[in-house]
């Protein structure tokens, strides 16, 4: 059986676990947490770079600092994961479903202007499969009707467009190192923002509402309660896992990449028969081979198909539903305008095994199962 995902393990994360229990500190911003926000720092050129619990925490705090309040309004696409809209409905606001490009899968940057209205606070692009959304119009829009801008770059490590790292051109940026993602902590994330005046909000927000941090600098002699927070920093024991992966990026991003180009080139008969539809990369961006997905003509041959696979022994996966057909996406928010491409389009994609160290035979195995399956 050929897994769709195996989280990335690259050498030296038990080395670094023990290094992190050795030193007798295991709790937050410790030493190796320290390392990887520097790391990101220095390679996505962020101003400010926080570990975080997940991704789905990293926006939590997004929301918050961001200011979002009970009904205010936040413009996202419904085709993307839970986390996007939770982090908003937690602050009380409601949500707006924006359709997709059916090419990116992104959120149609033409369509966002005409879904604002007054309450509006918040647009939220979320860079699926690592490409990105048009951002320059979408912070063009924000910056006329002084809307801030929360990227879900979830899938976007080192990823980029026009040359900028994805997370740091919106106001905040949120990324994800769950074990699905390119590289991995287990359960983590990141927050990134370029202006410096959140940096004291977000230190007291991730710490309990303390400002424990400016504490540990020797700022203060002593902390307390400053505001609403909660915790949202990781043990150092995750940040060895991911110092160790960050330390091999290039490696795991090549190793992606290798696969992404080979299933490309492969398949490519297919897409000229029209038999299949492959990723479209945009000519100003720059992807990190997060995914690699396929398009079927419809629900029922995307069913079969996957169906197929499996039984031939690989395993493909679908996500998402939309979020506005689902309970809580239909009592939290409401689909703006039509919706031409965000059902129709989830309901043809479909995911390749994708993951670091994928085997050359397992990929060659898994494009002549697809083969087989277009020639029976
Ligand atoms: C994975 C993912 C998240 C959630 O990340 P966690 O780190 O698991 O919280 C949010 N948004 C998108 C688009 C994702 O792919």
């Amino acid at each position: 059986m050929i897994d769709f995902n195996i989280a990335p393990h690259t050498g030296n994360e038990v080395k670094y676990i023990q290094e992190a229990i050795a030193s007798g500190k295991i709790c937050g911003d410790g030493t190796f947490t320290k390392k990887c926000s520097q790391w990101m720092k220095e390679h996505f050129y962020t101003n400010q770079a926080f570990l975080t619990t997940s991704c789905t925490h990293a926006l939590e705090m997004a929301a918050v600092l961001s200011g979002v309040k009970p009904g205010d309004e936040v413009i996202l696409p419904s085709y993307t994961f839970v986390s996007t809209a939770d982090a908003f409905v937690q602050r009380g606001a409601s949500l707006v479903f924006v359709d997709i490009r059916p090419d990116t899968m992104n959120l149609d940057e033409t369509l966002i202007e005409d879904a604002i209205t007054e309450k509006t606070k918040a647009i939220v692009p979320v860079h699926y499969a690592g490409v990105a959304c048009e951002m320059d119009t979408i912070m063009n829009i924000a910056k006329r009707h002084h809307l801030k801008v929360v990227e879900d770059a979830a899938q976007g490590f080192a990823s980029y467009y026009k040359g900028k790292s994805l997370g740091t051109i919106g106001d905040f940026g949120c990324l994800s190192f769950h074990e699905t993602k390119n590289l991995s902590m287990g359960e983590g994330g990141a927050l990134f923002f370029q202006n410096n005046a959140y940096q004291e909000k977000a230190e007291i927000l991730r710490e309990k509402g303390t400002d424990r941090s400016k504490f540990f600098r020797g700022q203060i002699d002593k902390y307390t309660w400053q505001d609403y927070g909660s915790s949202y920093l990781p043990s150092d024991l995750n940040a060895a896992y991911l110092w160790a992966q960050l330390e091999m990026a290039d490696d795991i991003q090549n190793d992606r990449m290798a696969t992404w180009n080979f299933y490309n080139e492969a398949l490519k008969p297919l897409a000229d028969k029209e038999l299949i539809e492959q990723p479209f990369i945009p000519k100003d961006c720059i992807h990190n081979a997060h995914m690699y997905y396929i398009k079927l003509p419809n629900l029922e041959s995307r069913s079969d198909f996957i169906h197929y696979l499996r039984e031939h022994g690989v395993m493909s996966v679908f996500h998402y539903i939309p979020l506005h057909s689902a309970p809580a996406g239909k009592k939290y928010g409401r689909f703006f305008g039509e919706d031409r491409y965000t059902t129709k389009e989830s309901e043809r994609l479909v995911r390749l095994p994708m993951y670091y160290q994928l085997s050359q035979a397992d990929k060659e195995y898994v494009v002549k199962t697809i083969f087989d399956y277009f020639n029976r």
